[in-house]
C-alpha cells in the first residue's frame, strides 16, 4: 500500500496506525533518512542538506535504500509505504522492484489536505530527539514541555518544519510529487480520503475503504489508538 499527499497530511500517523493494526511494516523514506543523518552514515551525510532546503533526495539514494528495506524479511507479507514514491522516475522503478519480487501495489491512499491545516500541523509539529515520538504544541501537547513523555527525551522542531523551507517543501511537492496522483489513477490504483480529519476519523475512511475493496477482514480487532493518541504527522 503507498499513502500519498502532501507534508502534514497525516500519512506518518496513520501508518504507524495501520502498521500496529495489520502487522506489516510502516516504511517511512522520511524516518529513514532521518535515522541515517542522526548516525552519519554515508547516505546521511549526503541527505542532509537536501532535507534541511526541503528539497527531495536524489532518486538514486532514495531507491536504494527502499529496495534494500523491501527485500527484508519483515516485508514478506506486505508493507506500508509513506512518503515514497515522491517522484515519476522513483514510482516507475518501484513498479520494476516490485514486479522482480512478483508483488503488487493493492491501493494507493491519496490524503487530500487543505493548506491551512498542513500550515497549522507543520508549525505545531514537535519530535523527540531520542525515541522519535510526535507531538503538536496544541493537539497533542507533552506533560511537560519540550520533555517526551514516552522517554524524558527533548522535543525539537525538525529544520524543514520552520516556516521558511515549509513553503519549499509544499511547492517542491506540488512540482514533482503530485502527478502521481494521475499516475496511480491511471493505473486504477487511487483512493482519496480527506487529510483534514482528526487522526480516528481518517483511519475510519481508510477501513472504510478496505470494506468498500474487500481487502481484509476489519471487524474483529481492537481499537489501536490506545498506542499514540491523537498523535499526528
Ligand atoms: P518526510 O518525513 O516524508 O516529510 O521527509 C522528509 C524529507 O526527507 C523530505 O523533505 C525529503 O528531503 C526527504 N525524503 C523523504 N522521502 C523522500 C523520497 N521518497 N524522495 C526524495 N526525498 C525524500
Amino acid at each position: 500500500m503507498i499513502l500519498l499527499g502532501p507534508p502534514g497530511a497525516g500519512k506518518g500517523t496513520q501508518g504507524h496506525v495501520l502498521s500496529e493494526r495489520f502487522h506489516v511494516p510502516h516504511v517511512s523514506t522520511g524516518d529513514m533518512l532521518r535515522e541515517a543523518v542522526k548516525e552519519n552514515s554515508p547516505v546521511g551525510l549526503k541527505a542532509q542538506e537536501y532535507m534541511n532546503r526541503g528539497e527531495l533526495v536524489p532518486d538514486d539514494i532514495v531507491i536504494e535504500i527502499v529496495k534494500e528495506r523491501l527485500g527484508k524479511k519483515g516485508s514478506r507479507n506486505g508493507f506500508i509505504l509513506d512518503g515514497f514514491p515522491r517522484t515519476r522516475r522513483q514510482a516507475e522503478m518501484l513498479d520494476s522492484v516490485l514486479h522482480e519480487m512478483h508483488k503488487n501495489i493493492d491501493m494507493v491512499i491519496y490524503f487530500r489536505t487543505s493548506e491551512d491545516v498542513i500550515v497549522r500541523r507543520l508549525s505545531g509539529r514537535r519530535i523527540c530527539r531520542s525515541c522519535g515520538a510526535n507531538y503538536h504544541i496544541k493537539n497533542i501537547p507533552p506533560k511537560v514541555k519540550g520533555i517526551c513523555d514516552v522517554c524524558n527525551g527533548p522535543l525539537y522542531q525538525r529544520e524543514d518544519d520552520k516556516e521558511g523551507t515549509v513553503k519549499n517543501r509544499l511547492e517542491v511537492y506540488e512540482r514533482q510529487t503530485s502527478p502521481l496522483i494521475d499516475y496511480y489513477k491511471e493505473k486504477s490504483k487511487l483512493n482519496t480520503i480527506t487529510g483534514d480529519l482528526e487522526v480516528e476519523d481518517a483511519f475510519k475512511s481508510i477501513l472504510k475503504l478496505f470494506a468498500e475493496k474487500d481487502l481484509l477482514s476489519i471487524k474483529d480487532r481492537p481499537s489501536p489508538f490506545h498506542i499514540r493518541e491523537g498523535s499526528y504527522d
